[in-house]
């Protein structure tokens, strides 16, 4: 009987509320902290995400006001003379909601479950006895709870307080983020990169290990995304990428209006999420797309698979024992993939330039070659592809002279990548754990290492 028990949900991010609605219907007694103020919570921006993620986490679909259609996006090579026009599934199959908005909905939903939100208040400290966290410690007094569930981003500072045996990593390291500065300027009378097109993605953007993107947005503002892997922008450095993408988007003025230094994490899986009374969720378990550090639909299929599991086999004592399967689960079906894409996302970063300039001349993919996936009207997520397409790709890729080792070496490192986290322990077994996080962690300081020396020989 969940009724029994009492959770803390530290964190109003996306992951802890769907754990949170989700737990507090079930009959838990639910408690939410959150730092910021009422109003306040979540990014001032728009970002984009599956409509059908309520669906699959079995939460209703927010209303019309919380979010916008995508809007359409251009690929450009890093010599800014090739483009990739990203192919659009039906309307509203892919949405931008208002990041503050989508907040004030989950918020809503939580109450109706019977949860309560404390706004303003900083969790920073872990009640442990026993090696077991019982609580938090807030104000000097002691918070008792059976469960803690860590929503507070990719640096938490509550995974650092576990008792070591539980190997839960402490921290991300520096290859792990994504640091962005996004910001939103007045608009230029002009046109877009592309006329037909609002939003413009520029992939290593001068020469850099990331993107940067220029998009008209839904108020009548530029919204700017600069970003590196492993390093913050410097001022300079943000100045010199904004004049360039001045030149090449006319509409994007000097006249800002606000901005932001944020990190992402662009990290797969932490290896283990769980110690006796405490889970991370979301972005403090690193449950991003790792390409793009995409987080949302990541840490709400994760909250989604964690309340589910607990609440199907009513577990009351949360051992890390209980709940690892939670875990087992979500890794079958997302931390796989998630390893292979995170070994892809750190060769591509430093493909040369000239792969991705070749890629996006005309003479690899074009916006032809992405008209074979078929939009599939029951099912988006299920492109039918054809044939023809993978095997024009790959021929055109293997038999590149100059590339198939680059990418015949990405592939074989991201399947072995695959293979190593599907090995994740069934069962909790201390031993068990420590030795296979010991590989997982491996595959990415290995590949880091291996691909930095390779970048630094060429240089
Ligand atoms: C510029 C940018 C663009 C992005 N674009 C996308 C996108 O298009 N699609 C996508 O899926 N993802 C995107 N992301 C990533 C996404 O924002 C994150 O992955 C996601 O928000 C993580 O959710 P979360 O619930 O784990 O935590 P967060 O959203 O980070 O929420 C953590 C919450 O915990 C609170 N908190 C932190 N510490 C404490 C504490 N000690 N006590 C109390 N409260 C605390 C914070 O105030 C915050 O409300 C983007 C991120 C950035 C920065």
């Amino acid at each position: 009987m969940l009724s029994t028990t009492k959770i803390a949900v530290i964190g109003m991010g996306q992951g802890g509320m769907v754990a949170a609605i989700k737990l507090a219907n079930a009959g838990a007694k639910v408690t939410i902290f959150e730092r910021n103020l009422e109003g306040k919570v979540g990014y001032p921006w728009r970002d984009d995400i599956t409509a059908s993620i309520f669906d699959d986490c079995g939460l209703p679909r927010p209303n019309q006001d919380v979010y916008i259609q995508k809007a359409k996006w251009v690929f450009v090579s890093p010599d800014e003379k090739g483009t990739l026009r990203v192919p659009q599934f039906r309307p509203f199959v892919e949405i931008s909601p208002n990041r503050r908005k989508l907040s004030e909905y989950f918020a809503d939903l939580a109450i109706k479950a019977g949860a309560e939100i404390k706004y303003g208040v900083c969790v920073d400290k872990l009640y442990v006895e026993d090696d077991r966290v019982a609580g938090i410690e807030l104000n000097g007094e002691i918070e008792r709870f059976d469960l803690v569930i860590d929503a507070t981003g990719m640096y938490s500072k509550l995974r650092s307080q576990l008792p070591e045996k539980f190997c839960v990593q402490s921290e991300p390291s520096n290859q792990d983020t994504m640091y962005a500065y996004r910001a939103f300027f007045e608009k230029n009378d002009g046109e877009t990169f592309l006329s037909d097109v609002d939003n413009t993605m520029v992939l290593r953007h001068m020469d850099s290990d990331g993107i940067a993107w220029c998009n008209l947005n839904d108020e009548g503002n530029v919204d700017v995304l600069l970003c590196n892997i492993a390093r913050p922008l410097s001022d300079e450095e943000i100045e010199e990428r904004l004049k360039d993408l001045r030149a090449m988007n006319p509409i994007l003025s000097d006249r800002k209006l606000y901005d932001r230094k944020v990190p992402l994490s662009v990290r797969a899986g932490i290896a283990t999420p769980v110690a006796d009374g405490y889970v991370a969720l979301g972005d403090s378990a690193f449950m991003t797309i790792p390409i793009m550090g995409s987080g949302i639909e990541a840490g709400m299929h994760g909250a989604a698979i964690f309340a589910d599991y607990v609440i199907a086999n009513d577990i009351q004592n949360f051992s890390a024992y209980n709940m690892w399967p939670f875990y087992v689960k979500y890794f079958k079906k997302f931390g796989k993939g998630f390893a292979l894409l995170d070994i892809v996302r750190r060769h591509a970063l430093r493909f040369n330039s000239k792969l991705i300039n070749w890629a996006l001349s005309g003479k690899f993919v074009n916006d032809d070659t992405l008209k074979f996936v078929m939009l599939d009207d029951e099912d988006y997520r299920r492109p039918k592809y054809k044939f023809g397409m993978f095997s024009a790709i790959l021929w055109k890729l293997i038999f590149h002279p100059s590339y198939n080792n680059t990418i015949l070496r990405m592939g074989f490192e991201g399947i072995h990548a695959m293979n190593v986290a599907g090995t994740i322990p069934s069962k909790y077994s201390l031993d068990e754990i420590a030795k296979w996080a010991k590989r997982y962690n491996h595959l990415f300081e290995k590949c880091e290492h291996k691909a930095a020396k390779r970048q630094a020989k060429k240089k």
